[in-house]
């Protein structure tokens, strides 16, 4: 039993999806769940017709409806069930893009989680119309979270004891699903971070016991650098389930961060392929060890430097610190990077002017709290004397920290 994924750039257009459905076509003997992202760039758009919203601007679904009923023309014979279907997903959505009454996370997984099913509404209809035996299933019942919006944490139990039920319609044909989206156990929509779909292949593949996932990508494999960034990035055939789990911890984006965990436990293999080339081995993520590593260099963006400096002449010490790691654990804010001095405290964080304000409202009769926007993370992994020159050179570097293995500094864009 194996498990694919396939991304919105893999499905962005009726070529794109034609091509995913030769990749499922040819793997369609084994037993196979398919993972679905949101179409192209819809996750943004509808991150941007939610803020409008909530704005009470107004605005309109037409260029999203168009975009999605023009793959279908390019994809379906005749299109009048898929739009019917389409229609009825749109005007859901409208439904609860009104529901501006709701707090913004719960909102947004209500509003975004269109994205997915838009798409797998029309590469299932799609898949079946090639002769493909399908059975579309609402990750929504199946991948179980708490209630904690746009970052839901997973009820393993109750997870693994729906998708176990699963097995059935695996002997029957091809299992196919919405990435990123799950539910409560209540049936409130909830959502596993953005760029979530990979993790969600994880969660099946843990759950079912897969032979191996794979992620079909709009790259090689996994790269040492983003090749967006780095013209000579270098392909890794390899790579240990530890080292590919820290590089997304320090920012790689080409997988989500939670995805390797459920996959290591159970030794279950992860390959990262390219679906222009199907016929390349990209990278293979498993039990192994690699000798003397490529440096891989790995940047995160939209970074915010949080310096909290004490009122009067006490030091910084663990009953303050507790405040601060209290306050960041309750607004969920992860601390990419910290530092200390006699009397200021310093933690990197993703930037979210919504959170930030927060923190610094309660936070601020403790501290005088300053910050720092429009900042870049490097981390080098693996790093050899000649890489960090390379990199350090020519930046304003405001913080800077080297380890055995890694150099990380945080610098102005
Ligand atoms: N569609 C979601 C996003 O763009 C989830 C994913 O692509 O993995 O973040
Ligand atoms: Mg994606």
């Amino acid at each position: 039993m194996k498990v694919f994924k396939f991304g919105g750039a893999s499905l962005k257009s009726a070529d794109a999806i034609k091509n995913m459905a030769t990749i499922v076509r040819h793997n369609a003997q084994a037993e196979l769940v398919v993972v679905v992202s949101a179409m192209g760039k819809t996750t943004n758009s509808l991150e941007e017709l939610l803020s409008k919203y909530r704005k009470g601007e107004s605005s309109s679904l037409d260029l999203l409806k168009k975009y999605h009923l023009d793959i279908c023309d390019s994809l379906f014979q005749d299109k009048n069930l898929i739009t019917i279907k389409l229609e009825g997903l749109f005007s859901d959505l409208l439904t609860n893009l009104s529901q501006t009454g709701l707090a913004y996370d719960q909102h947004y997984d209500q509003v975004i989680c269109y994205g997915e099913l838009l798409s797998s509404q029309i590469v299932s209809d799609y898949l079946i119309e090639a002769g493909l035996n399908i059975s579309l299933v609402d990750s929504r019942k199946f991948v179980i979270t708490d209630d904690n919006y746009r970052n839901g944490y997973v009820d393993w139990d109750e997870t693994k004891k729906r998708i176990t039920h699963l097995r059935l319609d695996l002997t029957e044909g091809i299992v196919l699903t919405q990435g990123f989206i799950g539910g409560t156990k209540d049936g409130h929509t909830t959502t596993l971070g953005r760029e979530g779909s990979d993790y969600t292949a994880a969660i099946y593949s843990f759950c079912l016991d897969a032979e191996s996932m794979t992620v079909w990508k709009d790259v090689p494999g996994i790269l040492n650098a983003d090749p967006k960034r780095i013209k000579e990035a270098e392909l890794f055939h390899e790579i240990a389930y530890k080292e590919a789990s820290e590089m997304t911890y320090y920012g790689a984006s080409v997988i989500h961060p939670k995805t390797i965990k459920p996959l290591a436990n159970k030794n279950i293999p992860l390959f990262v392929r390219s679906f222009d080339h199907p016929e390349r081995a990209g990278t293979i993520i498993h039990d192994c060890e690699v000798t003397l590593p490529t440096p891989s260099i790995i940047i995160k963006e939209n970074q915010c430097l949080v310096s909290f400096n004490v009122l009067d002449y006490t030091f910084i010490n663990e009953e303050n610190l507790s405040l601060i790691f209290k306050e960041l654990a309750v607004l969920d804010i992860k601390i990419n990077i910290m530092q200390n001095s006699a009397i200021s405290f310093s933690v990197v964080v993703d930037y979210r002017e919504d959170k930030l304000e927060e923190m610094i409202n309660v936070l601020k009769e403790h501290f005088d709290i300053k910050y720092n926007t429009g900042l870049e993370l490097i981390t080098i992994k693996n790093y050899r004397p000649d890489t960090i020159v390379q990199y350090r050179s020519g930046k304003n570097i405001l913080l800077e920290q080297t380890s055995r293995n890694n150099y990380r500094a945080l610098y102005v864009v």
